[in-house]
């Protein structure tokens, strides 16, 4: 995090644009994002023309170039983001968010990134993707590490550098004891808003307090049996039947994005509801738990990765009608709240929160 408060300006909502607003707050107060933007970066000579990465340079440079004091923060201007708005109609399917309706900032962050990383993307030419074949012999770190050498091969930008993460993904076969893994790259975690079957460690999600992330992390990561229609055939003995399948972290990233999953869809994706459920956000937050057992291993470090929380993006409201902020900690561990045009002090960062919906760690 920046030693003193900077990127003190605000956004103009251009027509329920508070979905972008709040998600660019967010990242212009990411370090390993801004400071890209902030370094007269120099694009990728591509075929296809750099659209969405210069609109995203001068958001961010506006964010930042203001630079008044925190006491004179509501003074300044707010930014008009029209630029970045329009060179989204340029990127499909980023157009999607262009006609002044309301949309999930996630959805819209997840896009945005997407975009940006085949702006930035290094690689000139990916090597063809190849299908993987398990023979049960190779060894689980050898594995890992070779797919995520696959992936960056591919994929190699300051998106991918910042917010890629590796997950394992593991299906243990009932009949013959056999662990099929797969690892996939991940850009942030949407955990269910609920303690985990087993019950919540630690307090919290037992109906009456809150429920802890801490609590989601592990609903997310904890053993689900599949059967009925979800089993599957057993690439080892070719049995059909049932499996244990498990979830954990293997790669951290630098910034890692977890998504609340507040919205509910309805069968044949109708709009659901809105979970309003108050979220203890914690401002330390250890990976240890949830990481795959071998994670630790082949140079990456002795010890679980520790994450401070840095930005929040809220929303308040139903489903039909919303409206997003942002909370980020703008420097020297001052936190601000960013409501469109205006921008605001605030004691700390948001500890219980029934508005919280995506979180910003940044790795220590
Ligand atoms: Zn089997």
């Amino acid at each position: 995090m920046y030693n003193t408060p900077r990127g003190l300006r605000g956004l103009q909502n251009l027509g329920n644009t508070c979905f972008l607003n709040s998600c660019v707050q967010c990242l212009a107060h990411a370090p390993p994002f801004s400071d890209y933007f902030l370094s007269e970066p120099a694009y990728p000579r591509r075929r296809k023309k750099t659209i969405l990465a210069p609109a995203m340079e001068a958001v961010v440079k506006a964010i930042h170039d203001a630079n008044p004091s925190v006491a004179s923060a509501r003074r300044v201007a707010a930014h008009n983001p029209r630029g970045l708005l329009r060179a989204m109609d340029d990127v499909p399917p980023l157009d999607l968010f262009t006609d002044r309706d309301q949309h999930d900032s996630q959805e819209f962050l997840r896009m945005l990134l997407e975009n940006l990383n085949d702006e930035l993307n290094v690689v000139e030419k990916p090597p063809p993707y190849r299908e993987e074949k398990d023979d049960f012999t190779e060894p689980e770190n050898v594995k890992a590490d070779r797919l995520w050498a696959q992936y960056v091969a591919r994929c190699d930008s300051v998106m991918t550098r910042t917010f890629a993460g590796q997950l394992r993904s593991s299906v243990e076969c009932h009949k013959c004891g056999t662990c099929s893994t797969s690892y996939d790259p991940f850009w942030d975690l949407s955990l269910p808003l609920r303690a985990s079957k087993k019950g919540s460690v630690g307090g919290g999600g037992g109906g009456a307090g809150p429920i802890g992330v801490i609590d989601c992390l592990r609903a997310f990561t904890e053993d689900e049996t599949l059967e009925g229609s979800d089993t599957r055939t057993c690439p080892k003995c070719k049995v059909k039947g049932s499996a244990t399948k498990r979830l954990r972290v293997k790669r951290w990233p630098r910034v890692l994005v977890i998504h609340l999953k507040r919205f509910t869809w309805g069968k044949s994706g109708r709009p659901g509801k809105k979970m309003d459920a108050a979220v203890d956000v914690p401002y330390d937050l250890s990976l240890g738990d949830f990481l795959a057992d071998d994670a630790l291993e082949g140079g990456r470090g002795l010890h679980p990765p520790k994450y401070k929380l840095f930005a929040v993006t809220n929303h308040m409201g139903s489903l039909g009608g919303g409206h997003y902020t942002a909370s980020c900690e703008v420097g020297g561990g001052k936190w601000f709240t960013f409501n469109d045009e205006n921008c605001s002090g605030e004691d700390g960062p948001p500890r219980v929160s029934k508005h919280a919906y995506v979180l910003f760690y940044a790795l220590q």
